[in-house]
């Protein structure tokens, strides 16, 4: 039996009336894994993991994508249009192919991860290069929404946070409860605001009874919102949250300030090491932008600012095969050797 699309388990909580929802890739119900060794290492004993990297293209922005061309079909588009640090591109791609729509993506020049650009062509995508950042690139995506024909799918689109309300949805699904604390990367911001707005609606609906910190981190060379000032040239290894103004950054500043939580920054180095240790102690690929969040929590845990009690869940955005060329994998000592069994025991050395 074909398990049900995510938009219509939450149907109550986010359709418009009787509205269809003919298109889905089988988006949403991702794993919420207690990370038993991670929290070890962290001192939590309670410490999950959502990851988001099993989504179809790999990535969170599906939950809203599915909304966003379901509706943008509804109403009519031509086509759809986003800008792109990569993943929204990937997801819009896939999405607008299964809706027959074409696809137009306009992506800073550079610095996107190989993974999503193939995600995006092989989809047929018609990609632009702009010699820009991403703050330029959806500037201009607003400015040619406004002229007409083709949806903007990008988080300006209120339909793609509404989609992504849904992770907050499984988070407490899968607990029976809110947990006390929920750790993001903040990138424009999209994000971080569907997880409140997603925890506070549960909470109304009478689904919850509390409502969690939101903790949210972005990367030190692109920290606007920590700063409390665009970033005019944001540079980070987690290409996913290089972007020097957030457009949801209000609203980002509102999810904090009502849950109680903190917006703050982490190094590239401490996001790498978290991005290797997820994966060692826990078996979890996910791209560095994701890895954030964990390096976040395991700055405050030192500092003794989460207690090892508390029920934190870590959302770990995006999938590490994306970005392979991130991380420092060892294949330079992948040499071949004889095919005898002496020759392999010697070259495995001691169990
Ligand atoms: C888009 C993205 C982010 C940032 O999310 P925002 O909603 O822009 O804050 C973080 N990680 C990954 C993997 C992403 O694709």
């Amino acid at each position: 039996m074909l398990a049900e699309p995510l938009l219509e388990r939450y149907r109550d909580l986010l359709a418009r009336g009787a509205e269809a929802f003919p298109i889905t890739l089988g988006e949403g119900g991702t794993p919420l894994i207690h990370a038993r060794r991670l929290g070890a290492e962290l001192g939590l004993e309670r410490l999950y993991l959502k990851f988001e990297g099993t989504n179809p293209t790999g990535s969170f922005k599906d939950r809203g994508m599915v909304l966003a061309v379901n509706r943008a079909v509804t109403a009519g588009a031509r086509a759809v249009i986003c800008a792109s640090t990569g993943n929204t591109s990937a997801s819009a791609a896939a999405y607008a192919a299964a809706a027959g729509l074409p696809c137009h993506v306009l992506l800073p020049a550079g610095k996107v991860a190989r993974g999503k650009l193939a995600q995006a062509l092989v989809a047929g995508a018609r990609l632009v290069i702009i010699d820009g950042n991403f703050d330029t690139a959806l500037d201009a995506v607003r400015r040619l929404g406004e002229e007409g024909s083709a949806a903007v799918v990008n988080s300006i689109n209120p339909d793609r946070i509404a989609g992504q309300e849904t992770a907050a949805f499984e988070i407490v699904d899968a607990l029976g409860e809110a947990p006390e604390s929920v750790a993001l990367p903040v990138g424009n911001a999209g994000n971080i605001t569907a997880h409140w707005q997603g925890f506070s609606r549960y909470a109304r609906a009478g689904r919850a009874s509390r409502r969690p910190r939101m903790l949210g981190f972005q990367a030190a060379g692109a920290a606007p919102i920590v700063r409390g000032a665009p970033v005019e040239a944001p540079e980070t290894v987690a290409t996913a949250i290089r972007i020097g103004n957030p457009a949801s950054w209000r609203l980002a500043e509102a999810a904090r300030d009502e849950s109680g939580g903190l917006i703050e920054a982490v190094e590239d180095e401490e996001i790498l090491a978290a991005q290797r240790d997820i994966v060692r102690l826990e078996g979890i690929f996910c791209e560095p932008a994701s890895a954030a969040s964990v390096a976040g929590v395991r700055r405050l845990a030192r500092a003794g600012r989460i207690h090892r009690s508390e029920s934190v869940v870590c959302v770990l955005t995006g999938h590490g095969l994306k970005d392979p060329d991130a991380v420092q994998a060892e294949e330079g000592t992948l040499n071949p050797i004889p095919a005898r069994l002496d020759a392999i025991r010697d070259a495995i050395g001691a169990w």
